[in-house]
């Protein structure tokens, strides 16, 4: 039985977990990702005919490359103007480009890294060090190491890998561990927001069996899009910019795709790569209907608000060492950016933070400067700003969210979300990632070569 297939089968009949790689050992493993495993497929078998691919995001994008160096006829529809879905760049805003979606690359074996590496693109420098806003003041680790509360946050992120206890919700664990009220906004900030949610959203056993994002890389010099564009420049003319798809009839001996002109086309398999945000919104209509099991393996799986925030100043008032700065806040990490230090802060925001700053339209950014007020003080950060931009992927039509989360109760659910139907449907996107890679790009452009490869197969 094919993997995919065996999965589905096992998941439907047994309710049988299949384990992603940990969340601590996965940044020290075998690299299973490395670019060459991404560069062809397994495949010796020749499927010939017609793919249609749906959402041109880093995973849509992928597909199509391996499917057109393959001699697959492909043809790709996607809903917005522009392609490269959560990835997207900013030009005028300061002096270099700034990423609005996607900016670290995570890890160092990866596709993705191999590809910034080949590309001679550069890494912005990483020397300085995190600091810490707690009870009005700004401390990096050292200067805190007399402080229990933090101490006792620190030791529980580091040691979260070994945890085998009952599944709970991040918030839940950290009341079990005795954390003081004071030290949950800096916990949020370590563990919860960079996968995509907040301390009561996150189950800690799905959690534990991501991989690790704590090692990151920023590039310089270029945008995460320039470099899909180079990557996949073969294959842009098969995009078609301006076709949000709203019906799949996937039926024995045929499938037609509908998009919102009413134009209909027909393909001998459609991969389907749009958000899950869009997928749990029925924004495109399966005929016949999924089956519930897969629905309700999407339901199972957290998705919620994400948006970027990027902020300059007339000069910088944090200290010129600092990478990050951590803070109670709806923001619960502000980022310096940069090739350089300079004048430039940024943010990725997720769950509550993000949902109270989504709601807030237009007032976000003056919420966002009275945090940093707050923090550093007599409101340099509104007196001294220059300019705000806030992305929020919430309200972007075609993407309706952030990231895919490890919520309580998503183990196991990736494996049907992401498994195929009748040969003919196949479903790839950071979300549909089983190898603990979901909400990144690497893992989008991962299970873009799964679902190619089982394709491919006769
Ligand atoms: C603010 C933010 C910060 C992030 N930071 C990082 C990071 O630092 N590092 C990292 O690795 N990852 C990061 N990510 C995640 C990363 O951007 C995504 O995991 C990845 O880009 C997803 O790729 P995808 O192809 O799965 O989906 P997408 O990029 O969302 O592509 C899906 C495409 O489908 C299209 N679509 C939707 N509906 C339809 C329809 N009906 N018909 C046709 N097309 C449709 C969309 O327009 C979109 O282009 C971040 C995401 C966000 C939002």
């Amino acid at each position: 039985m094919k993997r995919r297939e065996f999965i589905w089968n096992t998941l439907l009949g047994a309710g049988a977990l299949i384990l992603p790689r940990g969340l601590a050992a996965a940044s020290s493993e075998k690299n299973p990702d490395s670019e060459k495993s991404h560069e062809s497929v397994k495949s010796t078998e020749t499927f010939k005919g017609n793919v249609l691919i749906i959402g041109a995001g880093a995973a849509g994008l992928h597909a199509a490359w391996l499917l057109n160096k393959q001699g697959v006829n492909v043809t790709v529809l996607e809903a917005s103007s522009v392609y490269g879905g959560r990835i997207r760049s900013l030009d005028n805003f300061s002096e270099f480009p700034i990423e609005l979606g996607a900016d670290k690359i995570y890890g160092k074996k990866s596709m993705l890294y191999d590809l910034v590496k080949k590309a001679n693109a550069k890494f912005a420098p990483t020397k300085g060090e995190p600091y810490y806003a707690l009870d009005g003041y700004v401390n990096t680790e050292a200067q805190l190491e007399e402080d229990a509360d933090f101490k006792a946050a620190i030791g529980i992120r580091d040691t979260l890998a070994e945890y085998s206890g009952p599944n709970m919700t991040l918030d839940q664990f950290a009341s079990r561990q005795g954390l003081k009220k004071r030290i949950l906004p800096l916990f949020n900030a370590l563990l919860a927001n960079p996968y995509g949610a907040s301390l009561k959203q996150i189950g800690i056993k799905p959690l534990i069996e991501s991989e690790s994002r704590s090692d990151a890389s920023v590039m310089q010099g270029t945008t995460m899009l320039s470099l899909l564009t180079e990557k996949y420049r073969s294959i842009l003319d098969k995009i078609k910019l301006n076709s949000p798809v709203v019906s799949v009839e996937h039926f024995k001996d045929s499938i037609h795709v509908t998009d919102k002109s009413g134009t209909v086309y027909s393909a001998d398999k459609v991969l389907i790569t749009v958000p899950l945000a869009v997928l749990k919104a029925n924004d495109i209509k399966f005929l016949p209907v999924l089956h519930i099991s897969k629905t309700s393996a999407f339901e199972k799986i957290g998705t919620g608000p994400g948006l970027r925030v990027l902020l300059k100043f007339s000069k910088r008032f944090w200290k010129d060492d600092s990478t990050s700065i951590y803070s109670p806040g709806p923001v619960p990490e502000f980022v310096v950016t940069g090739p350089v230090r300079n004048n430039v802060l940024t943010a990725t925001v997720y769950g509550e933070g993000a949902a109270l700053l989504s709601g807030m339209g237009e007032g976000a950014s003056a919420e966002v400067l009275k945090q940093l007020d707050k923090i550093y003080g007599g409101n340099v950060a509104t007196r001294t700003v220059t300019g705000s931009t806030i992305l929020d992927w919430t309200k972007e039509p075609f993407i309706k969210g952030g990231i895919s989360y490890p919520s309580l109760d998503s183990a196991g659910m990736r494996e049907i979300a992401a498994a195929s139907i009748d040969k003919k449907l196949y479903f790839a996107g950071e979300a549909m990632n089983t190898s603990g890679r979901f909400g990144t790009i690497h893992g989008a452009i991962e299970t873009a070569q799964t679902a190619v490869d089982e394709m491919l197969k006769l």
